[in-house]
């Protein structure tokens, strides 16, 4: 059964200056578990609005979004923060906490969950090693480069076993180089954790390469969805 689901999913914003915007627009969605599923778009075509509705950081104005067998759309805030827990979320602007160095904003979350300092120290430096910075266990996140931020920022939000992971890659805070690097260690996440991932991405060589299913989104619907290899095949 999908692991993410999302059936006729609409989303409007009402603002101020510009009217009622219809950020998504009929959404109909799977993602298998297990799968790298990469979300592809021209800018403002509601690629973020659909990722932050899996997490529930938005919430729908019709339709389902069903996460895990749940449907999020019938939850109150307490059982979203439950779900919340079984997803981890990397930001394009890493989000890391500046006091703290590359160790405190692993454990971070660890902590929070109630874990013991000797569990902390092990599960840290696990995921550290894993995404290849356990060198700059003790740097501070301004003395890293933009690649490493964001290897810390995927370490953190894998910290609890969480089944799916969110990635938000779309704007260039990272050169296009970085951003494969990134991609490629999402790839691992999947297939050596087994974690499922849902990526938005503009690049899209990378794409062909880590992905197994992709859907095109233009002005909040999907125009096309499928294989990767169908999707992007020649024709
Ligand atoms: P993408 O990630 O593909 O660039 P977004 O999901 O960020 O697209 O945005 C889709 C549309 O919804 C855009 O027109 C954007 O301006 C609008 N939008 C997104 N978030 C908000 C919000 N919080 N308030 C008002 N409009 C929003
Ligand atoms: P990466 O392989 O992650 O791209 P770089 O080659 O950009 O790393 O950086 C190499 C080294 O320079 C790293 O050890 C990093 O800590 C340091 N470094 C990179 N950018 C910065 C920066 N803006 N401030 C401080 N140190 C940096």
């Amino acid at each position: 059964r999908p692991l993410i689901e999302l059936r006729n999913v609409t989303k409007a914003f009402h603002t101020a200056g510009r009217g009622t915007i219809t950020a998504l627009d009929g959404i109909d969605l799977t993602v298998d578990a297990g799968d790298v599923f990469a979300i592809i778009g021209y800018s403002g075509a509601g690629k973020s609005t659909l990722v932050r509705l899996v997490n529930a950081l938005e919430h729908v104005t019709s339709g389902q979004v069903i996460v895990d067998g749940t449907d999020l759309t019938t939850l109150g805030e307490r059982r979203l923060r439950e779900v919340r827990r079984g997803i981890g979320m990397i930001f394009q602007q890493f989000n890391l906490l500046r006091s703290r160095t590359v160790f405190g904003n692993v454990a971070y979350p660890l902590k929070i969950a109630g874990w013991s300092k000797p569990e902390i120290e092990k599960r840290v430096a696990e995921l550290l090693k894993f995404v290849g910075i356990l060198d700059r266990a003790w740097h501070y996140p301004d003395q890293l480069s933009g690649g490493q931020k964001q290897r810390v920022g995927i370490a953190r939000a894998l910290a609890t076993n969480p089944k799916i992971l969110l990635a938000d890659e779309s704007t260039s805070a990272l050169d296009p180089e970085t951003t494969a690097d990134v991609l490629r260690l999402l790839k691992r996440v999947n297939t050596e954790l087994g974690v499922t991932i849902m990526v938005i991405t503009h690049e899209m060589e990378v794409v062909r390469e880590i992905a197994d299913r992709v859907a095109v989104l233009d002005s909040g619907r999907i125009i096309e969805q499928g294989d990767v290899l169908d999707v992007f095949a020649d024709p």
